[in-house]
């Protein structure tokens, strides 16, 4: 029996590999080159329990035929994480939108046509961009949960790189539920949707803390490298440590009572105030070196804005998530000590 994981070496699936290895789980893994699959096999020692393939592009629909066609009767979990999440791009529908539509639609009709009988749970890593409405996250009297849903349309979405890519969350969550519901009798698989908040944390390896770093760790990546005088960027939302939600996924298709539900990975809310906090308290190397601003004004102390209760997805999981501190005191201190200055 084996778990088959999509996007295999990126940030989070690095972390959620390590798990499954460290629970003996077969693993096969998908990257879109041989060159990025031979990276990850090599960083995980070779490790007998992990194969590769290679799946160069979900944006076309019969990406992952050929691994279902291969393996398909040993796969019994799906952990689909391959889409695209970044902001630096040049067309919204070719580099987001349908990369993240038609991998869902692709891999969950690859499961249809060749492990209809095997394949029991499907987790899709969906995101907090799928629930909240970018327009009311100021407003204090507005509260997200798991029942919440972007109302983002294919047009609106449109309009920057940040909307397009939640929209990009949106409709590919919304295309698995329903592809589950109209293919009730032709599948096996249960669903559950993953839906973190930004996602902070070490890189699994420190071969990969590079000066860029992955969309959102760049957000603390940048902050360390600011200059005294420079305005700290504005940011309010979720912060998630990467190892929790790496554990997520896990605890989503070993447990019964996650079937069908939409589990909201975050700790709590922060701006990069509350980061810069963390950052001038934890590391002396820093001090004088990165604004200060105002400290203690950030959305660790005061609400600012909408409300986002995952009293439910906790409840759930029945593990407690890491503070902000121990996960910007990770972060940091890996990307400092990369480059020796710890
Ligand atoms: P990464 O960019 O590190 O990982 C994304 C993975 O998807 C990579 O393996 C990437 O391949 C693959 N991928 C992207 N586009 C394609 C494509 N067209 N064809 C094949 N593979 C593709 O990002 P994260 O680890 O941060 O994100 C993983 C998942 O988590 C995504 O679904 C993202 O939307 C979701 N998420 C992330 C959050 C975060 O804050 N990090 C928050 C909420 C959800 P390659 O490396 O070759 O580009």
């Amino acid at each position: 029996m084996s778990v088959f994981i999509s996007g295999a070496n990126g940030f989070i699936a690095q972390h959620i590999v390590d798990l499954l290895l460290k629970e003996d789980y077969k693993v096969i893994g998908s990257a879109r080159s041989q060159e990025k699959a031979d990276d990850l096999m090599k960083a995980f020692g070779n490790n007998p329990n992990l194969s590769m393939e290679i799946v160069p592009d979900i944006s076309k629909l019969d990406a992952f035929d050929s691994v279902f066609q291969k393996y398909g009767k040993d796969i019994k979990i799906v952990l689909h994480t391959a889409s695209p999440f970044c902001f630096d791009i040049a067309d919204y529908e070719r580099d987001l939108l349908i990369p993240a539509l038609n991998g869902v639609k692709g891999i969950l009709n690859s499961i249809k046509k060749y492990a209809a009988d095997s394949v029991e749970r499907v987790v899709l890593t969906s995101s907090f961009a799928a629930m909240f409405d970018i327009s009311k996250e100021s407003d204090k009297s507005v509260t997200f949960n798991e029942e919440s849903w972007n109302p983002a349309t294919w047009e609106s979405c449109q309009i920057d790189a940040v909307n397009a890519y939640c929209g990009s969350k949106k409709f590919a969550e919304e295309a698995a539920w329903k592809f589950l519901e109209e293919n009730r009798n032709a599948v096996k698989f249960q669903l559950t949707a993953i839906n973190p908040v930004y996602v902070f944390g070490p890189q699994t390896f420190e071969k990969d803390v590079k000066r860029h770093l992955n969309t959102s760790c760049e957000f603390v990546n940048n902050l360390i490298h600011l200059s005294p005088e420079d305005k700290i960027p504005e940011f309010y939302g979720g912060y998630i440590d990467v190892r929790d939600v790496a554990k997520a996924h896990l605890v989503a298709f070993q447990k019964n009572e996650t079937i069908g539900q939409r589990l909201i990975i975050s700790e709590a809310r922060c701006t990069m105030q509350d980061i810069v906090d963390v950052l001038n308290d934890g590391f002396p190397v820093l001090k004088g070196k990165i604004p200060v601003g105002k400290p203690k004004t950030g959305a660790t102390h005061n609400t600012l804005g909408a409300t986002l209760d995952n009293t439910k997805s906790k409840k759930l999981l029945g593990f407690k998530f890491r503070n902000l501190k121990e996960t910007i005191d990770d972060t940091a201190s890996q990307i400092l000590k990369s480059e020796g200055k710890l």
